[in-house]
């Protein structure tokens, strides 16, 4: 279904510098009170043991707030296996996601070979193995600097920062909110394994009409310069905090129940069947047909017709048990002729 958008190119307008962006972002799926299977990850609670399974998603961020789901893979006790004893659980936390990412990627490129993408991560990825496997799989990255984790870098992208005044953009959004942008290009990092890279930094503090500040940086192989380092850091950087909100989210709260366990045993192909429906249940909200329609009766977007994705599904539902589609529904050369477009505005 994602191949037949991109193609179609309905998710054109959502390119940056001619890449997809593809956010990358864990998520626990199932929590257990007692062990469901061999592979469950274990966490202790005080004296209670979770027994849990935790996905990894690729999502790529389509126009109008889309997120359409293109790899999936499942982080579970096998991952967590091989990792020292004496590891911290934020520590194998961190293994089992660098390697879940390494498998993520493979998929996603055997189902894409082709496809341009710019990789969206949190602070996590940006090691050694995570500029790796972006290389490994031709995919550029957009991953979040933090500086606690690499103090020297930090210290070498303040003075270079410091070296460059120039480097410098300000702007106002249309929110009112005040963003000062500086960037540092060619950074130079050695990872613990010895491996050179080098990779554009960008730094924004934004200040909101109440006076709260808040600071961002991002390491990436994007193009950096004064045109372009708005949209990198936004449309490539804080995109991703939207999977939060749109995409999980979603999921969980909508009525599509992420978490709720339909199955103990087909929990796997529960999760695929729930991303083709938030897949077109997306198609649904978003695009053109029901928007028409909710302007005509005066609202702005489809879901203010309804009052909620909740009853947007369930009305969906009940038009499928109660109705009788008409045979011209399913004729493809009718339908052929029906287009949704997403506003890209
Ligand atoms: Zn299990």
């Amino acid at each position: 279904m994602v191949q037949r958008l991109i193609r179609m190119r309905a998710l054109d307008a959502a390119r940056l510098q001619g890449r997809f962006v593809v956010l990358i972002d864990g998520s626990g799926y199932l929590v257990f009170g007692s062990r469901h299977c061999d592979d469950c990850l274990t966490q202790q609670h005080g004296v209670a043991t979770l027994y849990m399974h935790q996905v990894l998603e690729a999502k790529l961020l389509g126009p109008a707030g889309t997120v359409f789901s293109i790899a999936t893979e499942f982080i579970d006790n096998r991952d967590a296996r091989s990792a020292p004893t004496e590891a911290s659980q934020e520590r194998v936390k961190q293994d089992c996601e660098l390697k879940a990412l390494r498998r993520l990627l493979a998929g996603l490129r055997a189902e894409f070979p082709q496809l341009r993408i710019c990789l969206s991560g949190d602070g996590l990825y940006a090691c050694g193995e995570g500029f790796q496997v972006a290389k490994d799989h031709r995919a550029d990255y957009i991953y979040v600097f933090q500086p606690g984790r690499f103090p020297a870098l930090w210290k070498d992208f303040q003075g270079l920062l410091r070296l460059c005044p120039d480097q410098r953009l300000e702007w106002t959004t249309p929110q009112g909110v005040r963003q000062v942008y500086r960037w540092v290009n060619d950074l130079r990092y050695t990872d613990s394994d010895g491996r050179e890279w080098t990779f554009n930094a960008i730094h924004c503090t934004e200040t909101k009409e109440n006076g709260e500040e808040s600071e961002w940086s991002w390491v990436t192989s994007l193009e950096v310069s004064r045109a372009t380092v708005a949209d990198v850091a936004t449309r490539g950087g804080r995109e991703r905090w939207r999977e939060e909100n749109e995409g999980f989210n979603t999921q969980k709260n909508s009525g599509l129940n992420l978490e709720h366990a339909y199955s103990h045993t087909c929990w796997a192909a529960y999760y695929f069947l729930l991303q083709i429906a938030h897949l077109l249940l997306q198609l649904v909200e978003k695009g053109s047909l029901l928007r028409h329609l909710a302007q005509e009766q005066g609202k702005r977007m489809a879901v203010e017709l309804y009052g909620s994705l909740k009853n947007m599904a369930q009305r969906l539902l009940d038009s499928l048990r109660y109705q009788h589609w008409a045979d011209e529904a399913f004729d493809r050369t009718a339908t052929g002729t029906i287009q949704i477009r997403l506003d890209s505005s």
